[in-house]
Protein backbone atom coordinates (compact mmCIF):
# COMPACT_ATOMS: atom_id res chain seq x y z
CA UNK A 1 0.00 0.00 0.00
CA UNK A 2 2.89 2.23 0.96
CA UNK A 3 4.67 1.12 -2.30
CA UNK A 4 1.67 2.44 -4.31
CA UNK A 5 1.47 5.96 -2.96
CA UNK A 6 5.08 6.44 -2.62
CA UNK A 7 6.14 8.97 -5.97
CA UNK A 8 3.13 10.50 -5.70
CA UNK A 9 2.21 14.20 -5.09
CA UNK A 10 1.33 15.49 -1.21
CA UNK A 11 -2.09 15.96 -2.05
CA UNK A 12 -2.87 12.79 -3.47
CA UNK A 13 -1.54 11.41 -0.16
CA UNK A 14 -4.18 13.76 2.16
CA UNK A 15 -6.99 12.76 -0.61
CA UNK A 16 -6.26 9.18 -0.42
CA UNK A 17 -5.85 9.40 3.91
CA UNK A 18 -9.80 11.02 3.69
CA UNK A 19 -11.14 8.28 1.51
CA UNK A 20 -9.70 5.70 4.36
CA UNK A 21 -10.80 8.26 7.32
CA UNK A 22 -14.41 8.38 5.56
CA UNK A 23 -14.91 4.13 5.10
CA UNK A 24 -13.76 3.84 8.41
CA UNK A 25 -16.06 7.47 9.44
CA UNK A 26 -18.82 5.32 7.60
CA UNK A 27 -18.20 1.64 9.34
CA UNK A 28 -18.57 3.51 12.63
CA UNK A 29 -21.78 5.15 11.86
CA UNK A 30 -23.26 2.24 10.03
CA UNK A 31 -22.30 0.21 13.31
CA UNK A 32 -23.98 2.66 15.44
CA UNK A 33 -27.06 2.97 12.81
CA UNK A 34 -27.43 -1.45 13.34
CA UNK A 35 -27.47 -0.91 17.18
CA UNK A 36 -29.83 1.92 16.86
CA UNK A 37 -32.25 0.51 14.82
CA UNK A 38 -31.45 3.44 12.02
CA UNK A 39 -31.95 0.99 8.99
CA UNK A 40 -35.02 -0.12 7.58
CA UNK A 41 -36.32 -2.52 4.87
CA UNK A 42 -38.49 -1.49 2.03
CA UNK A 43 -40.42 -3.70 -0.29
CA UNK A 44 -40.75 -4.22 -3.68
CA UNK A 45 -43.60 -6.53 -5.70
CA UNK A 46 -42.89 -9.31 -7.50
CA UNK A 47 -45.68 -10.27 -9.48
CA UNK A 48 -46.51 -13.30 -11.45
CA UNK A 49 -46.60 -12.63 -15.02
CA UNK A 50 -49.91 -14.57 -15.58
CA UNK A 51 -51.87 -12.85 -13.33
CA UNK A 52 -50.52 -9.73 -12.29
CA UNK A 53 -50.68 -10.92 -8.67
CA UNK A 54 -48.43 -9.76 -6.38
CA UNK A 55 -47.06 -13.81 -4.63
CA UNK A 56 -44.09 -11.98 -2.81
CA UNK A 57 -42.38 -9.06 -1.77
CA UNK A 58 -38.35 -8.47 -1.44
CA UNK A 59 -37.06 -7.05 1.22
CA UNK A 60 -34.47 -4.02 0.24
CA UNK A 61 -32.01 -2.83 3.03
CA UNK A 62 -32.41 1.16 3.41
CA UNK A 63 -29.76 3.61 6.27
CA UNK A 64 -30.70 7.19 6.50
CA UNK A 65 -27.87 8.01 8.50
CA UNK A 66 -28.21 11.27 11.61
CA UNK A 67 -28.45 13.63 9.23
CA UNK A 68 -31.19 12.25 7.32
CA UNK A 69 -29.11 11.26 4.21
CA UNK A 70 -30.51 8.11 2.82
CA UNK A 71 -27.94 5.64 1.21
CA UNK A 72 -28.59 2.98 -0.81
CA UNK A 73 -27.47 -0.53 -0.09
CA UNK A 74 -25.04 -0.56 -3.16
CA UNK A 75 -23.29 2.28 -1.16
CA UNK A 76 -23.12 0.53 2.56
CA UNK A 77 -23.17 -3.02 1.45
CA UNK A 78 -20.05 -3.49 0.81
CA UNK A 79 -18.90 -1.41 3.83
CA UNK A 80 -20.26 -3.85 6.08
CA UNK A 81 -18.95 -6.80 4.36
CA UNK A 82 -15.63 -5.64 4.77
CA UNK A 83 -16.21 -4.58 8.63
CA UNK A 84 -18.06 -8.03 9.38
CA UNK A 85 -21.01 -5.59 9.76
CA UNK A 86 -22.75 -7.84 7.82
CA UNK A 87 -23.59 -10.14 9.90
CA UNK A 88 -25.87 -8.11 12.41
CA UNK A 89 -27.04 -6.18 9.48
CA UNK A 90 -28.36 -9.77 7.94
CA UNK A 91 -29.70 -11.20 11.34
CA UNK A 92 -31.66 -8.10 11.63
CA UNK A 93 -32.79 -8.08 7.72
CA UNK A 94 -34.51 -11.83 8.12
CA UNK A 95 -35.73 -10.35 11.61
CA UNK A 96 -37.18 -7.59 10.22
CA UNK A 97 -38.80 -9.13 7.20
CA UNK A 98 -39.94 -11.79 9.28
CA UNK A 99 -42.07 -9.58 11.82
CA UNK A 100 -43.00 -7.12 9.16
CA UNK A 101 -44.52 -10.34 7.19
CA UNK A 102 -46.49 -11.18 10.70
CA UNK A 103 -47.51 -7.63 11.40
CA UNK A 104 -49.61 -8.33 7.74
CA UNK A 105 -50.88 -11.62 8.53
CA UNK A 106 -52.22 -9.93 11.56
CA UNK A 107 -53.95 -7.05 10.00
CA UNK A 108 -54.81 -9.35 7.33
CA UNK A 109 -56.96 -11.56 10.02
CA UNK A 110 -54.80 -14.88 8.36
CA UNK A 111 -52.15 -15.59 6.37
CA UNK A 112 -51.99 -12.38 4.01
CA UNK A 113 -50.80 -14.37 0.68
CA UNK A 114 -47.73 -13.33 0.03
CA UNK A 115 -44.23 -14.34 0.83
CA UNK A 116 -41.19 -12.09 1.79
CA UNK A 117 -37.64 -12.34 0.31
CA UNK A 118 -34.41 -11.68 1.95
CA UNK A 119 -31.04 -10.84 0.44
CA UNK A 120 -28.08 -13.30 1.54
CA UNK A 121 -24.30 -11.95 0.75
CA UNK A 122 -21.54 -14.38 0.14
CA UNK A 123 -19.50 -12.95 2.88
CA UNK A 124 -21.91 -13.63 5.34
CA UNK A 125 -22.83 -17.00 4.23
CA UNK A 126 -19.06 -17.72 4.93
CA UNK A 127 -19.22 -16.31 8.27
CA UNK A 128 -22.57 -16.95 9.73
CA UNK A 129 -24.68 -20.05 10.30
CA UNK A 130 -27.63 -19.03 8.09
CA UNK A 131 -29.97 -21.23 8.77
CA UNK A 132 -30.62 -21.06 12.38
CA UNK A 133 -30.76 -17.46 12.23
CA UNK A 134 -33.76 -17.99 9.80
CA UNK A 135 -35.32 -20.90 12.05
CA UNK A 136 -35.30 -18.32 15.09
CA UNK A 137 -37.31 -15.80 12.92
CA UNK A 138 -39.53 -18.31 12.05
CA UNK A 139 -40.31 -19.56 15.69
CA UNK A 140 -40.40 -15.73 17.16
CA UNK A 141 -43.25 -14.78 14.60
CA UNK A 142 -44.92 -17.98 14.18
CA UNK A 143 -44.25 -18.06 10.49
CA UNK A 144 -44.35 -21.13 8.65
CA UNK A 145 -40.76 -21.42 6.53
CA UNK A 146 -42.52 -21.48 3.13
CA UNK A 147 -43.72 -18.03 3.37
CA UNK A 148 -39.59 -16.82 3.33
CA UNK A 149 -37.27 -16.56 0.22
CA UNK A 150 -33.92 -16.41 0.62
CA UNK A 151 -32.06 -14.45 -2.34
CA UNK A 152 -28.17 -16.11 -3.35
CA UNK A 153 -25.51 -14.93 -5.74
CA UNK A 154 -23.62 -17.55 -7.62
CA UNK A 155 -20.54 -15.43 -5.85
CA UNK A 156 -21.33 -16.86 -2.78
CA UNK A 157 -21.53 -20.87 -4.15
CA UNK A 158 -18.36 -20.39 -6.22
CA UNK A 159 -16.76 -18.94 -2.67
CA UNK A 160 -17.29 -21.88 -0.83
CA UNK A 161 -19.29 -25.19 -2.45
CA UNK A 162 -19.24 -27.44 0.30
CA UNK A 163 -20.33 -24.83 2.89
CA UNK A 164 -23.12 -23.10 0.90
CA UNK A 165 -24.56 -26.32 0.09
CA UNK A 166 -24.51 -27.22 3.62
CA UNK A 167 -26.33 -24.04 4.75
CA UNK A 168 -28.86 -24.15 1.47
CA UNK A 169 -30.18 -27.96 2.77
CA UNK A 170 -30.19 -26.69 5.59
CA UNK A 171 -32.16 -23.58 4.74
CA UNK A 172 -34.82 -26.34 2.43
CA UNK A 173 -35.72 -28.33 5.44
CA UNK A 174 -37.08 -25.30 7.10
CA UNK A 175 -39.50 -24.92 4.29
CA UNK A 176 -37.85 -21.90 2.47
CA UNK A 177 -37.58 -20.90 -1.02
CA UNK A 178 -34.04 -20.31 -2.37
CA UNK A 179 -33.23 -18.25 -5.49
CA UNK A 180 -30.10 -17.61 -7.12
CA UNK A 181 -30.01 -13.66 -7.56
CA UNK A 182 -28.27 -11.77 -10.75
CA UNK A 183 -28.22 -15.20 -12.71
CA UNK A 184 -26.11 -14.74 -15.95
CA UNK A 185 -23.50 -12.50 -14.28
CA UNK A 186 -21.71 -14.92 -12.28
CA UNK A 187 -19.34 -17.58 -12.86
CA UNK A 188 -20.89 -19.58 -15.50
CA UNK A 189 -20.58 -23.00 -13.93
CA UNK A 190 -23.41 -24.48 -14.46
CA UNK A 191 -22.79 -27.61 -13.00
CA UNK A 192 -24.50 -26.49 -9.31
CA UNK A 193 -27.70 -25.42 -10.64
CA UNK A 194 -28.27 -29.46 -10.32
CA UNK A 195 -26.45 -30.35 -6.96
CA UNK A 196 -28.42 -27.53 -5.31
CA UNK A 197 -31.54 -26.85 -4.19
CA UNK A 198 -32.58 -24.06 -6.02
CA UNK A 199 -36.35 -22.93 -6.81
CA UNK A 200 -36.17 -19.86 -8.79
CA UNK A 201 -33.47 -18.33 -10.76
CA UNK A 202 -33.51 -14.13 -10.49
CA UNK A 203 -32.46 -13.31 -14.28
CA UNK A 204 -30.74 -10.11 -14.05
CA UNK A 205 -31.66 -6.70 -14.70
CA UNK A 206 -28.86 -6.20 -17.36
CA UNK A 207 -30.09 -8.93 -19.79
CA UNK A 208 -34.02 -7.80 -19.08
CA UNK A 209 -33.89 -3.60 -19.29
CA UNK A 210 -32.45 -3.98 -23.28
CA UNK A 211 -34.30 -6.89 -24.12
CA UNK A 212 -36.64 -5.00 -26.48
CA UNK A 213 -33.78 -3.03 -28.35
CA UNK A 214 -31.05 -6.09 -28.38
CA UNK A 215 -32.16 -8.66 -29.57
CA UNK A 216 -29.06 -10.79 -28.27
CA UNK A 217 -30.33 -9.93 -25.01
CA UNK A 218 -33.96 -11.72 -25.84
CA UNK A 219 -31.75 -14.91 -26.66
CA UNK A 220 -29.88 -14.82 -23.64
CA UNK A 221 -33.07 -14.60 -21.97
CA UNK A 222 -34.58 -17.55 -23.44
CA UNK A 223 -32.24 -19.86 -23.60
CA UNK A 224 -32.73 -19.03 -19.47
CA UNK A 225 -35.72 -19.66 -19.54
CA UNK A 226 -35.38 -23.10 -20.95
CA UNK A 227 -32.52 -24.25 -18.58
CA UNK A 228 -34.90 -23.33 -15.71
CA UNK A 229 -37.69 -25.19 -17.45
CA UNK A 230 -35.71 -28.03 -18.01
CA UNK A 231 -34.50 -27.84 -14.25
CA UNK A 232 -37.74 -27.41 -12.87
CA UNK A 233 -37.27 -24.33 -11.61
CA UNK A 234 -39.38 -21.08 -11.58
CA UNK A 235 -37.84 -17.52 -13.33
CA UNK A 236 -38.00 -14.47 -12.11
CA UNK A 237 -37.54 -11.24 -14.29
CA UNK A 238 -35.60 -8.33 -12.98
CA UNK A 239 -35.78 -4.96 -13.85
CA UNK A 240 -39.05 -4.96 -15.68
CA UNK A 241 -40.04 -1.18 -16.22
CA UNK A 242 -42.70 -1.71 -18.89
CA UNK A 243 -45.46 -2.76 -19.62
CA UNK A 244 -44.37 -4.39 -23.01
CA UNK A 245 -41.58 -6.06 -21.28
CA UNK A 246 -44.25 -7.59 -18.50
CA UNK A 247 -46.24 -8.75 -21.62
CA UNK A 248 -42.57 -10.26 -23.47
CA UNK A 249 -41.91 -12.23 -20.56
CA UNK A 250 -45.23 -13.45 -19.99
CA UNK A 251 -45.45 -14.77 -23.50
CA UNK A 252 -41.72 -16.37 -22.62
CA UNK A 253 -42.92 -18.67 -20.53
CA UNK A 254 -40.97 -16.55 -17.39
CA UNK A 255 -42.92 -16.97 -14.43
CA UNK A 256 -42.69 -13.96 -12.54
CA UNK A 257 -41.90 -10.02 -12.27
CA UNK A 258 -40.06 -7.51 -10.88
CA UNK A 259 -39.13 -3.97 -11.62
CA UNK A 260 -40.60 -0.59 -11.86
CA UNK A 261 -43.64 -1.18 -13.76
CA UNK A 262 -45.16 -3.25 -11.26
CA UNK A 263 -43.94 -0.93 -7.80
CA UNK A 264 -40.80 0.90 -6.70
CA UNK A 265 -39.38 -0.18 -3.02
CA UNK A 266 -42.05 0.74 -0.80
CA UNK A 267 -42.24 1.26 2.63
CA UNK A 268 -44.14 -1.62 4.72
CA UNK A 269 -47.22 0.13 5.15
CA UNK A 270 -47.80 0.63 1.33
CA UNK A 271 -46.53 -2.53 0.44
CA UNK A 272 -49.25 -3.93 1.96
CA UNK A 273 -51.99 -1.88 0.78
CA UNK A 274 -51.00 -3.03 -2.69
CA UNK A 275 -52.87 -6.23 -1.27
CA UNK A 276 -56.19 -4.91 -1.11
CA UNK A 277 -56.90 -5.74 3.12
CA UNK A 278 -57.80 -2.71 5.80
CA UNK A 279 -54.68 -0.73 6.35
CA UNK A 280 -53.44 -1.69 9.56
CA UNK A 281 -54.10 0.37 12.59
P1 LIG B 1 -30.82 -6.87 -5.99
O1 LIG B 1 -30.98 -7.98 -5.01
O2 LIG B 1 -30.54 -7.25 -7.39
O3 LIG B 1 -32.14 -5.99 -5.86
C1 LIG B 1 -32.76 -5.35 -6.93
C2 LIG B 1 -32.29 -3.92 -7.08
O4 LIG B 1 -32.79 -3.42 -8.31
C3 LIG B 1 -32.82 -2.98 -5.99
O5 LIG B 1 -31.84 -1.96 -5.77
C4 LIG B 1 -34.05 -2.40 -6.66
O6 LIG B 1 -34.45 -1.15 -6.12
C5 LIG B 1 -33.58 -2.26 -8.08
N1 LIG B 1 -34.68 -2.29 -9.04
C6 LIG B 1 -35.86 -2.94 -8.92
N2 LIG B 1 -36.63 -2.80 -10.01
C7 LIG B 1 -35.92 -2.04 -10.87
C8 LIG B 1 -36.19 -1.54 -12.19
O7 LIG B 1 -37.24 -1.77 -12.79
N3 LIG B 1 -35.22 -0.79 -12.77
C9 LIG B 1 -34.06 -0.50 -12.14
N4 LIG B 1 -33.16 0.26 -12.78
N5 LIG B 1 -33.76 -0.95 -10.89
C10 LIG B 1 -34.68 -1.72 -10.26
P2 LIG B 1 -31.40 -1.53 -4.30
O8 LIG B 1 -32.57 -1.52 -3.38
O9 LIG B 1 -30.61 -0.28 -4.46
O10 LIG B 1 -30.46 -2.72 -3.86
C11 LIG B 1 -29.23 -2.96 -4.51
C12 LIG B 1 -28.63 -4.27 -4.08
O11 LIG B 1 -28.23 -4.24 -2.72
C13 LIG B 1 -29.59 -5.45 -4.18
O12 LIG B 1 -29.63 -5.88 -5.51
C14 LIG B 1 -28.95 -6.44 -3.23
O13 LIG B 1 -27.92 -7.16 -3.87
C15 LIG B 1 -28.31 -5.53 -2.19
N6 LIG B 1 -29.14 -5.50 -0.96
C16 LIG B 1 -30.23 -4.79 -0.67
N7 LIG B 1 -30.68 -5.07 0.57
C17 LIG B 1 -29.84 -6.00 1.08
C18 LIG B 1 -29.77 -6.72 2.34
O14 LIG B 1 -30.61 -6.57 3.25
N8 LIG B 1 -28.74 -7.62 2.48
C19 LIG B 1 -27.83 -7.85 1.47
N9 LIG B 1 -26.86 -8.74 1.68
N10 LIG B 1 -27.88 -7.19 0.30
C20 LIG B 1 -28.86 -6.28 0.10
CA1 LIG C 1 -32.07 -9.73 -4.62
CA1 LIG D 1 -31.01 -9.24 -8.21
CA1 LIG E 1 -28.87 -6.86 -9.13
Amino acid sequence: KRAKVSGRSESYLTQDFTIARDAFAMETALRRAIENRRLHLTYQPICDLATGRVTSFEALARWTDEDGREYAPNDFIPVAEESGLIVPLGRWAIEEAARTLAAWDLAAGGNCGVKVAVNLSAIQLQRDDIAPVVAAALAATGLSGHRFTLELTESAIVSDPDRIAGAMHALKSLGTTLAMDDFGTGYSNLAYLQKLPIDVLKIDRSFVTEMLADRDKVSIVRAILSLAQALGMKTTAEGVETNELAQTLAALGCTYGQGYFFARPLAADAAFAMLGFAAPP
